[in-house]
């Protein structure tokens, strides 16, 4: 039995038309992961969870989800996986419990196991449970597309750019969620996300498309070792009158409100050495602070390496 949440392997998606959206991606997510799927507009993050939802049909490749391959066992497949998409596609005309029972009943859920009241007071939504959907704001309407994504307690939940758009109050609330789920559930989660710092702060674990091919994938922790680059950046106790203090391989600049930043790598320069070289330039620090890279960087050196 493979620990595997999910397994994709030479997965392509020529759309009508002849774009190329995916163009033969390998991937795997293990079980109980939080699992960042990050890339530019239009590299074909969308596609890849569509087909994963089974709303969207390959063109080539093997998709296995919690263990059921895609065309093999349907029905498991789709069982084992949740949701939430990028559209905020929902029938007007159902309220937000409606729509929960409905999608439960696609699902097979017995009466008996269903919990929709649950799920619609996890997602504050217990006070618009009558509501109709068309009388519901932008940010309710996702919260209840995370509640249909949960009905058939599913064991991997995909969330597709859940906040892109959103409230600061909604991004908390789902991010609160995520985790639980993950935690006290063991949920797998795969979250795409073009917010960099998001998917540096949720996942575990992070692959980077683009353009339809994958370009990275590794533990948060090893993609941002992989950066060398730092910045040291020096509050002096006065405005700089002079010069900037010149040093080789380091390059520096200075910021608003006066503090000094110091670019380096770390394999060519210490921070030692930049800080005797500022104090022997008559510089009196107030304040010193160190900056890692963040995912911003190390998705930049990977794209625009050839
Ligand atoms: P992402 O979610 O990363 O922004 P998408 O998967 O939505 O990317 O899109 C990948 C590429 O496929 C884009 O060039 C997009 O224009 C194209 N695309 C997406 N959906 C369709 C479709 N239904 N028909 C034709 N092209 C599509
Ligand atoms: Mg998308």
């Amino acid at each position: 039995m493979t620990q595997d949440a999910i397994r994709i392997e030479g997965l392509k998606k020529t759309y009508k038309g002849g774009k190329e959206a995916l163009k033969g991606v390998d991937l795997t997510v293990p079980r109980g992961s939080v699992f960042g799927l990050l890339g530019p507009n239009g590299a074909g993050k969308s596609t890849l969870i569509n087909i994963l939802a089974g709303l969207v049909t390959k063109t080539a490749g093997k998709v296995t989800i919690w263990g059921w391959d895609q065309d093999v066992n349907p029905r498991q497949s789709r069982a084992s996986i949740g949701v939430m998409p990028q559209e905020l596609n929902l029938d007007p005309f159902f309220t937000p419990r409606e729509a929960l029972e409905v999608q439960a009943g696609l699902y097979g859920v017995p009466k008996a196991q269903r919990r929709s009241d649950e799920i619609l007071e996890m997602v504050g939504l217990t006070d618009k449970a009558h509501a109709y959907a068309r009388t519901l704001s932008g940010g309710m309407r996702r919260r209840l597309l995370l509640g249909k994504a949960l009905v058939h307690a599913p064991n991997v939940l995909v969330l597709d750019e859940p906040t892109a758009g959103v409230d600061i109050e909604l991004r908390q609330m789902l991010w609160h969620n995520v985790r639980k789920l993950n935690r006290d559930r063991g949920m797998t989660i795969i979250l795409t996300t073009h917010y960099l710092e998001e998917a540096e702060e949720m996942c575990d674990e992070i692959a980077i498309i683009n353009h339809g091919e994958l370009v990275i994938r590794d533990s948060t922790e090893n993609l941002l070792a992989r950066l060398d680059a730092k910045t040291l950046v020096i509050t002096p106790e006065e405005p700089l009158s002079g010069a900037l203090p010149d040093m080789p391989g380091v390059t520096a600049s200075t910021r608003p409100g006066g503090a000094l930043a110091f670019a380096y790598h770390r394999s060519e320069t210490s921070p030692g050495a930049i800080l005797d070289h500022v104090r022997n330039a008559g510089i009196t620090l107030r304040d010193v602070a160190t900056e890692e890279p963040d995912l911003e960087d190390v998705f930049l050196a990977l794209t625009h390496a050839e």
